[in-house]
């Protein structure tokens, strides 16, 4: 199942109890790894900022979330996991910081990760890191 440390996940594992259990972000009563990610109110402005529709996604089947409409088929996989992981830190940001990052400073992060991330890409791949920046600057700057 769910092996990110979601509070729902810290609850099973009696680390919290039922009513710490809730999400950091809005009034959620069980914050699960599928509310974190395309649930929260801010995951589905995040994802609709950039062009992508959550509704059906799930964790499970983070492989047949169509990010197309953003980024066609430039490393589409690769996008998904960038704004998952950048989703994951605003997460922890809130809770561990109290800082309950602005959709704008999410997009910028996920922009400053994506030039890290180039490198790591095939070099004849490189250049769809251009696209991701576009994605995330432009819709950024929209909202
Ligand atoms: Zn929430």
């Amino acid at each position: 199942m769910s092996r990110i440390h979601t509070r729902d996940v810290l609850c099973r594992k009696t680390i919290l109890t039922a009513a710490e259990a809730g999400c950091p972000c809005c009034d959620a009563v069980l914050e699960t790894a599928n509310h974190l990610f395309f649930g929260c109110p801010f995951a589905v402005q995040f994802w609709r900022s950039i062009g992508v529709s959550p509704n059906e996604a799930v964790v499970g089947s983070l492989h047949r979330l169509d990010v197309s409409p953003a980024v066609g088929d430039a490393s589409p996989a690769s996008f998904v996991l960038l704004c998952c992981w950048r989703l994951w830190k605003r997460r922890n940001a809130v809770v561990f910081r109290e800082d309950p990052q602005s959709l704008v400073a999410t997009l910028k992060a996920c922009r400053d990760e994506a030039v890290l991330w180039r490198a790591r890409l095939k070099v004849a791949d490189r250049s769809h890191i251009d696209v991701w920046l576009s994605v995330l600057r432009n819709r950024g700057e929209i909202v």
